[in-house]
């Protein structure tokens, strides 16, 4: 289903395209007057209105006979073929409430005990259920993984793959070095669980992707499958440095784990051109027979030149603090691949240093969920990506987001709308992204919060602005996850005017509210020397950063104490991932929290502080 209908959405927008030429419709809103489309004629629902009406009815062709739906449409719910698509979508959404997992949850236990899956959330079985990273919130969630999903993932792959061959030419049957790594799967009753990922490198769309693409991995699926994330990445980086003339990009699912790669290099190359030297694989590196087997066979033979080729390169990479490595190391790649928006914006910085001036793409917006939005501009850099979004993945709609007086809402700063579907969105609105999918959700919250920046013909353009359901909150503050970007970066560029010879590799926060008055603690853990001084200032310029009132109030009546700057050891953040992936995640998902509650993860950061500062701000 994935493959037609998404590829109907791609030839219908080259057919509208030479419609709106032939009309002289230019299909974009006015970013100033951020008013709905006015391009269009009055009356004439814009195509990727026809193409959600079109989804939304295929979506109850399927599934409104299920437990789940006939609770909100009845049992006597028909689609008629008569049935006006606008009055299809009202009639939904005044039937159907807003969900959040919560909703779901009984269901998917009753899927997970083995219970027949067939009518409960869909109409179809579910037979796999994916686990979503839980980075993001805290909380692992089960969501429902079907044939549509990967379908749906190789969509967008070919779509992003066709946009950026036309700025990024690659040769065909290139090779990418693919930083991807899948995580445990188990049985239950009902079948199996895994993340999305390890589903997806699992799946036959995953071998498809590559023909497709014309872009082959360099480490076969044993090593994504490894199952350790230090061997996959180990062999990652020799079968890397084995093909090293014919790497077309370098890619990840989220820049994170890029990063990660990167700083292994950086330990591990003496002995990556000792295998490659001796054509052998470092048992001490990698123990997993399957992976030594299917790696071994890769290296056919010892390879003096190349070995003695790439230890110079690192040699003077060494010298250079690594910067342009992947230039180096790598002379055919064209560029960098990976999510880089939202919470991965903190590595850009880092992934521009080992890149060398090769460009970095941003890539698509998805989640465990569903897709949402692909990225058709690759040469936009990161901190401006947009994602059009493809209405033949799911049904969405939005909820409109106003900032609120502060401590007028419960759950963030914001007031909620009427959730509006895609084409009643407004340029420089902000949203929580709804989303009714083939795979059993319906009416879903993803707790996104996105900006519509502008139209690709008449489909709505995202700027992903951040998680909504992580804040940091004491009182009547609202923090989010944006806010607190805003002012990590603020003290940075202190540290950079005062030529500080150090960088962020990475940081949380805490809102600690045990002891009066509470106060937020943010931890950072740094690489390079910084003196006490210059972290002290840092940590007042991050607690007058902070913009929201609920806070700014509060700390002048000093009902919120003191910003707190904890700086942890090195090698702090690993051991935080370390533990995550131990619980289930896959390296491939995760995002460093951003802001935590976690006993445990707070257990390690607490324990491996080694320095603590306080802001002087409002004294
Ligand atoms: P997961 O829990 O692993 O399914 O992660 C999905 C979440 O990752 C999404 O709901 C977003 O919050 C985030 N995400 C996914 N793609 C992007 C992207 N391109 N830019 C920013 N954040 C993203």
């Amino acid at each position: 289903m994935g493959n037609s209908t998404t590829g109907q959405f791609v030839t219908g927008q080259r057919e509208r395209e030479r419609e709106d030429d032939r009309r002289g419709i230019t299909g974009r809103r006015s970013l100033a007057g951020g008013k709905p489309a006015g391009t269009r004629r009055r009356g004439e629902p814009p195509p990727a209105g026809n193409e959600q009406a079109k989804t939304l009815r295929r979506i109850l062709e399927l599934n409104s006979r299920t437990e789940y739906l006939r609770r909100y449409l009845g049992n006597d719910f028909e689609i008629s073929d008569h049935l006006d698509s606008s009055h299809l979508q009202s009639f939904f959404s005044s039937r159907v409430p807003l969900s959040s997992h919560r909703d779901i949850e009984p269901f998917i236990r009753r899927i997970a005990d083995g219970e027949p899956s067939a009518g409960l959330l869909t109409g179809e079985k579910i037979s796999m259920l994916s686990l979503s990273s839980g980075t993001t919130d805290g909380r692992q969630k089960l969501i429902p993984f079907t044939r549509f999903s990967s379908q749906a993932t190789l969509e967008i792959f070919r779509l992003a793959a066709a946009f950026r061959s036309r700025v990024f030419p690659i040769r065909p049957k290139g090779k990418i070095l693919e930083f991807i790594y899948s995580s445990k799967r188990y049985e239950t009753n009902g079948g199996r669980i895994g993340t999305a990922t390890t589903h997806w490198f699992a799946s036959e769309e995953f071998k498809l992707r590559q023909s497709a693409t014309q872009s082959f991995s360099c480490s076969p699926p044993e090593v994504i499958a490894a199952g350790d994330y230090r061997q996959s990445t180990y062999c990652h980086l020799l079968l890397g440095f084995l093909f090293s003339d014919e790497v077309e990009f370098v890619a990840s699912t989220f820049a994170y784990s890029l990063v990660q790669a990167f700083s292994t290099l950086e330990q591990v190359w003496t002995d990556l051109c000792h295998d490659i030297r001796t054509g052998t694989l470092s048992s001490a590196r990698v123990s997993s027979v399957k992976v030594r087997r299917a790696v071994l066979s890769l290296m056919a033979r010892p390879d003096p030149d190349r070995a003695e080729k790439m230890k110079r390169i690192c040699e003077e990479l060494v010298n250079r603090d690594w910067a342009g490595a992947v230039r180096f190391l790598w002379p055919n790649a064209k560029y960098l691949y990976s999510i880089m928006t939202g919470s991965m914006i903190p590595y850009v910085e880092k992934l521009r240093h080992y890149a060398g001036g090769l460009p970095l793409v941003c890539a698509d917006y998805g989640s465990t969920e569903s897709w949402i939005g692909v990225n058709l501009a690759p040469l936009d850099p990161p901190e401006h990506t947009i994602f059009t979004v493809i209405p033949t993945f799911a049904y969405f709609e939005f909820i409109p987001l106003t900032k609120a007086r502060y401590g007028a809402c419960e759950e963030d700063d914001f007031e909620e709308g009427e959730a509006v579907p895609l084409d009643m969105v407004i340029v420089g609105q902000q949203y929580e992204v709804v989303l009714t999918t083939f795979t059993g959700l319906y009416r879903y919250r993803l707790g996104d919060m996105v900006e519509v920046s502008g139209f690709y013909k008449q489909t709505p353009q995202l700027k992903f602005i951040c998680r909504r359901n992580l804040i940091l909150t004491i009182n009547i503050d609202k923090t989010t996850e944006n806010d607190l970007q805003i002012v990590v970066e603020k003290a940075l560029k202190l540290l950079q005017s005062h030529q500080a010879k150090a960088e962020l590799v990475d940081f949380t926060s805490h809102a600690e509210a045990a002891g009066q008055p509470g106060h937020y603690v943010i931890y950072w853990e740094i690489k390079g020397s910084v003196s006490d001084q210059m972290l002290r200032d840092c940590c007042t310029e991050m607690d007058l950063g902070f913009a929201d009132q609920g806070y700014v109030a509060s700390r002048k009546t000093s009902s919120i104490g003191a910003l707190e700057l904890r700086i942890v050891g090195g090698g702090t953040f690993k051991k935080v991932m370390e533990y995550y992936i131990g619980n289930g995640a896959a390296l491939s998902q995760f995002k460093t929290p951003r802001c935590t509650k976690n006993p445990s993860m707070l257990g390690i950061l607490d324990f491996c502080t080694v320095k603590r500062f306080w802001s002087v701000a409002y004294c």
